[in-house]
């Protein structure tokens, strides 16, 4: 036989066989789903350790609607994660005090208005602006004024009704989703060990990884590794020494306090994130209570100072000891190296303003499933899967930053901090770009598409200067009559759907 055709054999043989996951947090949980499902035609031999000693990271309670297509991907009745999850739906973020304290705005999961003569409706909005019309972005859009009005039910069908113009994701207890999966991939032949890693062992020649060993001597065998241990990347950084890009540069907040509590109203279908003198504040509603955290910046508030703020932001007592985190910005220089790949808090981590935690996972895992190995030699999957990686990073990146930089506060070392800075090439780019012309730096995939951008553009007072010429076919004086009637296009349809609280009752209601 010649070498030739030995090396096709060889190349076409499945490279893995074993995989070891490390970590069962979101990370670990949604990976292995992923793969026992996705490629169960692999016939992949799964196990997944992790230590309840050592425990989760605990947060990561709103959700991207990405995530509806990975549930779906995995064949999960929508119905049954609401409710083992305690969940409620969200459309979407609302901003409050970021451009100026007393703004308020709602970053939507949905499009605002309509094109008009094949041209943006913002543009249009821009007009109404230099008109000195009211040109605030809410009322156009059917996601926003639902969330006004606690309301909620899922996008109709029919893509010329009005109703289908926007998407959803959840607000649940990321815990309870870990388990919801962990029980779904038992089902499916993963293996779950409990127990602590002390030992990482790497082949001396390649330095892959071979096994790890537990704290009761077992040791764990496997063709492929994926790093799912959290902030302390056991394998990534501890056994192979990957650097972190550190982005606090741009990103500088890097400790939260959180805290639950019981809900004063209503169960609202939206996230809040109120900006605050050194940082941040979520309020998260779900069926059981509500999520809060303060996102601060250590260089510009004390510990003890942040707790108090977040606690005296409340809306009830809290329901538990408010707990601390500490975090970097950034992510991992290269998540995939030899057979190890880092999922999760271990692969970077971008502050959770825009709730992207889930979102860089699931993106992970789709590019990993993408890119998984058939050959034994995969050079170049990893190096298409750690480009996507970046590109993915960098956008998310960008997009947070733009919250921090598009505002006019000044009222505290934080804010005259933040907006002194200088910004990514990147991000100066498209923030040039729109303020001359309009325009968006948009992406066909995905997440933060145009809507996303023109939110936080009007939302934070950032009008542009010109405008798409295509816009100027309509004359001033029909220009207020056209944007009243698409307004009032929105109000009538958001007016017909069901509250919230009461579709979940009907749907999802956990007993
Ligand atoms: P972890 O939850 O830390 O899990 C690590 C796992 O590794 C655990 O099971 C642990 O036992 C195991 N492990 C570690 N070391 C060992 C060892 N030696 N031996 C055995 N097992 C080990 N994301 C969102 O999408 N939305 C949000 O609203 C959101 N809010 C956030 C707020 C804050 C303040 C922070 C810090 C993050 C937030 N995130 C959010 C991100 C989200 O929490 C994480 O992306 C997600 O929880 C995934 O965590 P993980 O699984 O990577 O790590």
């Amino acid at each position: 036989m010649s070498s030739s055709t030995n090396s096709f054999k060889t190349d076409d043989t499945p490279a893995i066989k074993k995989v070891v996951i490390v970590g069962g947090g979101t990370a670990g949980w949604m990976t292995a789903a992923g793969l026992c499902s996705v490629l169960a035609p692999l016939n992949l031999d799964i196990t997944l350790v992790e230590s309840e000693a050592i425990g989760t990271v605990g947060v990561g309670e709103a959700t991207l609607p990405h995530i509806r297509f990975f549930n779906r991907k995995l064949g999960i009745d929508e119905n049954a994660l609401m409710k083992a999850t305690k969940a409620t739906y969200k459309l979407g973020i609302e901003f409050r005090d970021w451009g100026k304290i007393g703004d308020s705005y709602i970053h939507p999961f949905g499009d605002f208005g309509f094109p008009i003569n094949r041209c943006g409706f913002h543009h249009y909005l821009s007009r109404a602006h230099k008109m000195g019309l009211p040109s605030h972005l809410d009322q156009y859009s059917v996601p926003v004024m639902a969330a006004r009005n606690a309301k909620f039910q899922p996008p109709h069908s029919d893509t010329e009704n009005v109703l289908s113009t926007f998407g959803y994701a959840y607000q649940f207890d990321a815990g309870l989703y870990a388990n919801f999966l962990r029980k779904f991939c038992e089902n499916r032949g993963v293996t779950r060990i409990e127990g602590r890693i002390n030992e990482v062992s790497q082949n001396k020649e390649s330095g892959e990884i071979e096994c790890v060993i537990l704290e009761n001597g077992e040791s764990l065998t496997g063709d492929f590794f994926v790093d799912c241990s959290g902030f302390r990347g056991l394998l990534i950084s501890q056994t192979l020494n990957v650097p972190y890009r550190n982005w606090t540069e741009h990103l500088p907040c890097d400790r939260a306090v959180v805290a639950a509590c019981s809900a004063a109203g209503p169960e609202l279908p939206y996230t809040r994130a109120t900006a605050k003198s050194s940082g941040w504040q979520w309020r998260i509603p779900l069926q059981h209570r509500v999520g809060n955290g303060y996102v601060y910046c250590s260089e510009f508030i004390s510990d003890q100072e942040a707790e108090r703020s977040m606690l005296g932001d409340l809306e009830a007592p809290p329901n538990s000891e408010p707990k601390r985190l500490r975090f970097t910005t950034g992510q991992r220089q290269k998540s995939w190296v030899k057979n190890c790949v880092a999922i999760g808090l271990s692969g970077g981590f971008l502050e959770p303003l825009e709730s992207t935690g889930i979102y860089l996972i699931q993106e992970a895992i789709t590019n990993l499933i993408e890119m998984f190995p058939t050959q034994t030699s995969y050079d170049v999957d990893r190096k298409e899967y750690n480009r996507l990686m970046d590109i993915e990073f960098e956008r998310v990146r960008d997009f947070l930053l733009l919250h921090y930089v598009a505002t006019t506060r000044s009222d505290s070392p934080f804010w005259r901090h933040l907006t002194s800075m200088d910004l990514p090439a990147s991000l100066k780019h498209k923030m040039d770009l729109f303020k001359s012309t309009g325009r968006v730096v948009s992406y066909e995939i995905g997440a933060f598409k145009k809507p996303s951008w023109l939110s936080v553009y009007f939302g934070q007072n950032i009008i542009p200067k010109g405008v798409d010429p295509l816009s100027l076919h309509m004359p001033d004086s029909v220009l207020p009559e056209q944007l009243n009637s698409v307004a009032k296009t929105v109000s009538n349809a958001v007016a017909l759907m069901s509250g919230h609280g009461a579709y979940i009752d009907q749907e999802c209601r956990a007993e």
